[in-house]
């Protein structure tokens, strides 16, 4: 589907202006840009394994601690590889400035009404750069745990962030992302007592939603594990 038509939907979507006639080519189109987008998304991963990056999204509401643990882990990375952080917010550069000092390089993404990056963006980035000048890429998606679900951007695995901050039932009432997601990290454990957070709960509905998922329990302001992201990261 040509781009133009995506990008027709989602305004249409986004502002509910969708009338009752319409709604079912919109819904069968919906479907159509999501199975498209994972296509672009495999064509991303298989570029970027062409030249040896390693990739991962980073997904979580805003206030998480997404770009602080980004900061952290790239601080002590940024000895080892050559990173690209891609930052995606409906508006301003706040987040790619931040880490930006870490001495990495970054591109923000301002989506405008969008919730979510898609592979689109990605794969507009992944054309425009010399891949040869990196061999690790995050990508920081928009501060949100609905609209990235459905969206894989071609990266190698992805890490959903919460904090204790958000309440106890964040995790089970996202099940879709958490089921997507290799990594899910709990931030902020630093707060557990002051809130009263059940942080229990949160590490076992992570589980029961998906298995397979590693649960990393962390504080950002402490310090506290940051070493074992890298190491869960293989990185
Ligand atoms: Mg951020």
């Amino acid at each position: 589907m040509k781009e133009k038509e995506y990008e027709r939907v989602m305004e249409l979507e986004s502002r509910k202006l969708a009338q009752e006639h319409n709604r079912q080519i919109i819904i069968q189109t919906q479907k159509e840009v999501e199975k498209n987008n994972d296509s672009i998304a495999e064509l991303i991963n298989n570029k970027l394994h062409e030249h040896n990056i390693k990739s991962f999204d980073i997904v979580g509401a805003i206030g998480a601690g997404k770009t602080a643990i980004l900061e952290k882990i790239t601080d002590i990375l940024a000895r080892k590889y050559k990173i690209l952080v891609i930052c995606g917010d409906i508006t301003t550069r706040v987040d790619a400035d931040r880490i930006q000092k870490k001495n990495v390089d970054t591109i923000q993404i301002n989506t405008g009404r969008e919730c979510a990056l898609n592979a689109y963006y990605i794969l507009k980035i992944v054309k425009n750069i010399d891949l040869n000048k990196y061999n690790l890429i995050f990508i920081e998606n928009v501060g949100n745990l609905i609209c990235p679900a459905e969206f894989q951007l071609g990266m190698d695995k992805r890490v959903t962030i919460v904090s204790t901050a958000e309440g106890e039932w964040v995790v089970e009432k996202h099940p879709l992302l958490f089921r997507m997601s290799e990594i899910a990290i709990i931030n902020k454990i630093d707060l557990k007592e002051r809130l009263g957070t059940d942080l229990d709960k949160m590490i076992n509905d992570a589980k029961n939603i998906n298995p397979n998922i590693k649960v990393i329990l962390t504080s950002a302001k402490n310090n506290e594990g940051i070493e074992e992201i890298i190491k869960e990261l293989n990185l």
